[in-house]
């Protein structure tokens, strides 16, 4: 069976990085993407029209937690307590169903840090599928990620129990280092193109993700400076043409795009 792409946006809280969105969204159409959008509370309610959009165009639409972008400190791992959780839970799904009368059912944390407790509240809110679980990743300090009970979670698509139901986890693609925007702008085109093969035979569904912000200059971006571990360095419009060769050989090697919540029909495994 032909493995397929999911491909996915986190829309971070970050004012500025809205300016590569129109580029962006030519991209997906011209590439033929089937996008999951996950927006925070603090940039849909910023830019409804942003979402609007989304929504006319089919795309979908999940929440990514509420100031994350602007606030380098919300995250969902197991030190925040489950009523901040839920207020942050709670504001981000209203702040997007509001725009879209739609109440989102997927969810991916910020930073890929969540917790037991986050898949309680998801639940409780009505949410369906998570991505989040950073399986098989390790940043060794470089990044964000760091934990070796996420990493020996599956790399395919699997079930979280809760008190109140299931979700479907639909983790990141990794083998160590993660499939996203920036691998494609921090090492050269012959080793995306190595790791990606290699990730192909592993990983089904393959899970990409990418910032608005990775498109648009740092200095052009509002956001709280040094709490990002140099995140935003080589960040700029040139990044399109990187996206694209990414796409590109995706198109090549017969991967499609498709939407996440699709593999809600379909079986999982682990
Ligand atoms: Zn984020």
């Amino acid at each position: 069976m032909a493995n397929y792409l999911h491909f996915s946006v986190d829309f971070d809280w970050v004012p500025g990085s809205e300016k590569s969105v129109p580029k962006l969204f030519d991209l997906f159409q011209k590439y033929q993407l089937r996008p999951t959008l996950f927006f925070t509370g603090g940039f849909a309610s910023a830019y409804p029209e942003i979402v609007q959009q989304a929504m006319h165009l089919s795309y979908e639409i999940g929440t990514h937690g509420h100031n994350h972008g602007l606030d380098s400190k919300e995250n969902f791992g197991p030190e925040t307590p489950y009523q901040v959780q839920k207020e942050l839970i709670c504001r981000s799904t209203e702040a997007v169903s509001r725009i879209t009368s739609v109440q989102p059912v997927m969810f991916r944390a910020p930073l890929l840090n969540i917790s037991q407790i986050t898949f309680e509240i998801l639940c409780e809110q009505g949410y369906t599928i998570d991505s989040s679980v950073p399986a098989r990743r390790f940043d060794f300090g470089a990044g964000c990620v760091g934990n070796l009970a996420s990493f020996f979670r599956p790399s395919v698509p699997f079930s979280i129990n809760t008190k109140h139901g299931t979700i479907l986890e639909i983790p990141p693609s990794a083998c160590i280092l993660p499939l996203n925007m920036r691998l494609l702008r921090t090492f050269p085109f012959h080793f995306v193109r190595c790791f990606s093969a290699i990730l192909e035979k592993t990983n089904r569904p393959l899970v990409f993700y990418m910032h608005p912000t990775e498109f648009v200059y740092a200095d052009d971006l509002t956001y709280p400076k040094g709490d990002y571990r140099g995140f935003y360095h080589n960040c700029g419009p040139h990044n399109f043409a990187v996206l694209e060769s990414f796409l590109a050989l995706m198109q090549a090697r017969g991967i499609r795009s498709e939407y996440m919540a699709k593999s809600l029909s379909e079986s999982c495994g682990g």
